[in-house]
């Protein structure tokens, strides 16, 4: 713990220097300051505990604080740190990439680590570009992408997030200009409506020409609504992309390793992407990390005339990351993830279903560990936040969502702390009118 004095000495440099996520520079909402964090909760440096339902973003599905992932940190420390993968290579990117190759559709044999989901991103941008300019396609360089999309930050990335709730009016002059489908609306559970996918169909039918690449996120659309669709629509895209001969990215830097209910979220749909992305909970948390997944045939393409994939980043396969993250991969697989998360999906869908009655509740809906209250206007966060957080949560909302992704190893008591403070702000939402 530490005193008011230097808490407030501290907060008052952040908030003169340090620039959080889509924040302003200048003028920032408060931030809380973080001392530590255990299992599921984090301490305030106050003292305070929060029961955490964000998972750090997607990633610390095993809480924080692991011993297991503590000591895979510990023991490859005292190896190195990190070494260059130019010329080199370690077992633990050999043993990670072995795991994934077998978590991972048969189809998808090479392995490429970069370092953060955006990253990852621009690589597999890059392999669907290279792909067809390897067969003096280079006409085929454009990327499909969908309205309320979100693949990331970098420049690439961008150009495939959604055209007007991302970044393109801000960066309309240095954007590649992708094409966009409409998103899918058929919702998860619903009977499927064939007019769903008529709009990617008539793009492809028109563009397929100049097409590398369909990037989508499946099953949901994380950053850009958090609204879960049908599987069907995934089915539909996939014999559309073989049909039109356009490649098929999927990105489950977010969906990955569990959280829809399934290990990834296209064996909903039982398809196989071409190239594929992971990221976020690929370490369980701990240290940023993400990969690239792709086909012998993609491969044996790009470097037919022995050309070599364009991509290399510096702290590439960092081994820490790698080490931790296999450590993670196995926690994972060795524990009775499917009942943790079917059990916490049913919870939060008995617990979250009252808010369905409230006026300004727009949508309640939850899919594996994700549950979502969809209001009708934007929260207000600059009360909402310190509300939750004085409720004994940390819930982080954006736009008109409030949702919940806890750790996997959530308790059913602590589950129910983060939906009761849902429950409430909301009821205090509506309270104001
Ligand atoms: C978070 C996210 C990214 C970007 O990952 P970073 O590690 O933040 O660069 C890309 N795609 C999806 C679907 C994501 O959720």
């Amino acid at each position: 713990m530490k005193t008011e004095t230097e808490i407030n000495t501290l907060l008052q440099f952040d908030h003169a220097h340090l620039v959080h996520p889509y924040t302003s520079m200048t003028n920032p909402l408060s931030v809380f300051l973080v001392e530590r964090a255990e299992g599921c909760e984090l301490e305030l440096a106050d003292g305070r505990r929060l029961v955490d339902g964000m998972s750090s973003w997607w990633a610390a599905v095993h809480g924080y604080n692991h011993p297991t992932l503590n000591a895979a940190i510990n023991t490859q420390l005292s190896k190195m740190a990190h070494v260059m993968f130019g010329g080199l290579t370690h077992e633990p990117a050999i043993t990670l990439a072995k795991q994934l190759l077998t978590l991972t559709p048969p189809a998808l044999t090479k392995v490429f680590f970069c370092d953060s989901g955006s990253v990852a991103v621009e690589a597999a941008i890059k392999m669907a570009v290279q792909y067809w300019a390897a067969q003096a396609r280079t006409e085929k360089c454009r990327l499909l992408s969908f309205r309320r999309a979100y693949h990331g930050d970098t420049f690439a990335a961008m150009s495939v997030c959604d055209p007007v709730t991302g970044m393109h009016t801000l960066f309309e002059r240095v954007l590649n200009r992708q094409l966009f489908a409409d998103a899918p609306q058929t919702a998860f559970r619903d009977d499927w409506n064939s007019n769903d996918i008529a709009s990617v169909q008539a793009l492809l039918a028109a563009h397929h020409h100049e097409l590398a690449a369909v990037i989508i996120e499946p099953i949901v659309q994380g950053a850009g609504g958090m609204f879960f669709y049908s599987p069907q629509f995934l089915r539909e895209l996939r014999q559309l992309c073989d049909q039109y001969k356009v490649l098929l990215i999927a990105d489950e830097i977010a969906t990955g390793f569990g959280r829809t209910g399934k290990m990834f979220a296209c064996e909903h749909a039982d398809i196989a992407p071409d190239i594929l992305c992971l990221g976020k909970a690929l370490t369980g948390g701990y240290m940023t990390l993400a990969a690239t997944l792709t086909t012998t045939q993609l491969a044996e393409t790009i470097s037919s005339k022995g050309g070599a994939f364009m991509h290399g980043p510096t702290f590439m396969a960092n081994p820490l990351a790698c080490a931790v993250a296999a450590a993670s991969l196995t926690l994972l697989i060795n524990s009775p993830w499917q009942q943790r998360v079917l059990a916490i999906e049913q919870q939060m869908a008995r617990e979250l279903e009252p808010c369905r009655n409230s006026p300004v509740v727009a949508d309640v809906r939850v899919l594996g560990a994700i549950g979502v209250v969809e209001m009708k206007k934007a929260v207000d966060m600059r009360t909402l936040q310190p509300r939750l957080v004085e409720l004994g949560v940390w819930i982080r909302p954006f736009g008109r969502l409030i949702y919940l992704m806890p750790p996997f190893v959530i308790s059913s008591e602590q589950l129910s702390v983060l939906t009761a403070a849902v429950n409430t702000v909301v009821g205090e939402i509506s309270a104001m009118g």
